[in-house]
């Protein structure tokens, strides 16, 4: 990637709110800067919205309702696979400018064109399969109708670590349904969503189903469309924290949510497990997206019996990762997206050997320009330490032994959270009673990544509620409707 390439795309990309149709100053007349954190500089300088702001992207979106739920499903179906094929042209923009803001290897960021792009076209089919039903009562004198409609006004909060699969993931679905929307990404990562407003209305998106806020003040800006009585639906993805505070705003209005919070998933490695597959699924759980994944493996759980040979590999293959701004070729590990992650990563690794565990390759951030922290492995990790109980969010593999099936299971449910697990075994009973034993949505069986656009994405506990993708990501935006009338034969 040249400079000049990386200057003409940021140039390209509005630098405003995207409201009914719109681009606009902030009221405010108010800007923030987007950095690079590789180099810690300012990429781009953007709109940044206040409250009144995010209450006229609300008007237009509730302008817009009548007219977008109207729309034929085909029609709007047609739009997202219109976005979708625009996407595949602007491919190389997207993947570049996901690096740029954050930081994510260009080769990883390629990959989440593809994820996110799928959201797009599959929501795109689902919009003309929304179904309903219609039947005798029971006792006969009636007529039963179930219909679906959409939900209405839908608020979507986004995080900073996949700008554009967690945007497409919400948008999609939303449009599909019949839905218009007000979508705040987060203030670290939030030039993919203007990028993305910009195609949509290049593919004919009417003004006002998509309107989009970028802020710097998340809270002062969500919270009066949180109280609004117009708006119906609030679907945040980000970390636990921040969706319990929303989920608390969002019951005076007794408001439909989805939340996809953040996650701790354990990589069990049994000792049966082909261990070139677990090795290879490791590396994939643990450092896409430079550990910075809600499904990122946090625990690994390994038989004691294979832990020493599990860690020589896995230390081995480590080492080879190289660590650089995601645009250089080769670089397998990207900067974390701030000083807060590098901090916090450092933390839990001295918290780790501060009660007995050992560092066998990284351990510390890396001097210069960026925000850097080198790939790391951690073994002999002690029940108790930070590391066990936190989202690392960032490039250290940590990992702790079992004795039989039924400590691995324990070690794995013992946490507040329940987004994934992975699991290693050959036998296939284990792995039926992983399926149910283990308390999290989702279930990496002898695979180290499940994401898929046609799958239902989400977690248990204090991981979440609802989910995205696959035919149940378009319900969180239905609602169900039941029709009573009398028997017409009387
Ligand atoms: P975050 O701090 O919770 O922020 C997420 C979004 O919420 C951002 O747009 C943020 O805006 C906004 N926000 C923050 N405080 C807010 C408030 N008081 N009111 C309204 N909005 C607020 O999370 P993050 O650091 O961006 O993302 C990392 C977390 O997301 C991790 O916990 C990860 O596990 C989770 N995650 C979950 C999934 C999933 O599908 N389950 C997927 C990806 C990430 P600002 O950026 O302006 O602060």
């Amino acid at each position: 990637m040249t400079v000049e390439q990386e200057t003409r795309l940021l140039r390209s990309v509005p630098n405003r709110l995207f409201i009914g149709g719109e681009w606009v100053h902030a009221s405010s007349g108010r800007t923030f800067d987007v950095v690079d954190p590789s180099t810690g500089a300012s990429l781009t300088t953007i709109a940044d919205a206040s409250a009144s702001d995010g209450l006229l992207a609300l008007d237009a979106a509730v302008a817009a309702r009548d007219a977008w739920a109207a729309t034929a499903p085909r029609a709007r179906g047609e739009i997202l696979r219109g976005a979708f094929d625009l996407l595949q042209e602007r491919a190389e923009d997207f993947a570049l400018l996901m690096t740029l803001e954050m930081g994510k290897p260009l080769a990883e960021a390629r990959g989440e064109v593809a994820y996110g792009g799928e959201f797009l076209r599959w929501f795109g089919e689902e919009a003309v399969r929304i179904g309903g039903h219609y039947g005798p009562s029971p006792e006969g004198t009636g007529r039963m109708i179930v219909t679906r409609l959409p939900v209405g006004p839908s608020l979507l909060i986004t995080p900073w670590n996949f700008p554009l699969a967690m945007a497409t993931r919400k948008i999609a679905p939303a449009l599909a349904a019949g839905c218009t929307v007000v979508v705040k990404p987060a203030e670290l990562t939030p030039l993919t969503t203007l990028y993305l407003a910009r195609l949509f209305e290049e593919v004919g998106l009417p003004a006002g189903v998509l309107n989009v806020v970028t802020t710097s003040s998340a809270a002062e800006v969500s919270a009066p469309i949180i109280a609004d009585r117009r708006l119906r639906k609030l679907s945040f993805t980000g970390s636990t924290a921040v969706g319990i505070r929303l989920l608390e705003q969002a019951s005076a209005n007794v408001l439909r949510t989805s939340m996809e919070l953040g996650g701790n998933a354990p990589f069990l490695v049994f000792e049966d497990a082909d261990l070139d597959l677990a090795v290879e699924g490791a590396m994939v759980a643990k450092f896409r997206n430079i550990g910075q994944a809600c499904t990122a493996a946090n625990r690994f759980i390994v038989h004691e019996s294979l832990a020493e040979e599990f860690a020589a590999r896995v230390t081995a293959r480590v080492q080879e990762l190289r660590v650089g701004r995601g645009t250089e070729d080769g670089v397998g590990i990207g900067p974390l997206i701030n000083e807060a992650a590098v901090a916090k990563a450092v933390r839990l690794v001295d918290d780790a050997v501060s009660r007995g565990a050992t560092v066998l390759t990284g351990g510390s951030p890396i001097a210069g320009s960026g925000t850097f922290f080198e790939p790391t492995v951690v073994i002999g990790v002690r029940p108790g330490s930070d590391i066990l109980r936190e989202e690392i969010f960032g490039p250290v593999l940590s990992i702790v032994t079992f004795t039989d099936e039924a400590d691995a299971v324990a070690k794995a449910n013992d946490t507040e959270y329940g987004l994934v697990s992975y699991a290693y075994t050959r036998d296939l009973a284990r792995g039926q009673r992983l399926i149910e034993s283990l308390q999290t949505g989702m279930l990496g069986l002898n695979v180290g990544v499940v994401s898929n656009a046609a799958a239902p994405f989400g977690g248990v506990k204090q991981s979440g509620i609802g989910r995205e993708g696959g035919a149940e990501g378009i319900e969180e935006y239905l609602e169900t409707k039941y029709v009573l009338t009398p028997n017409p034969f009387g």
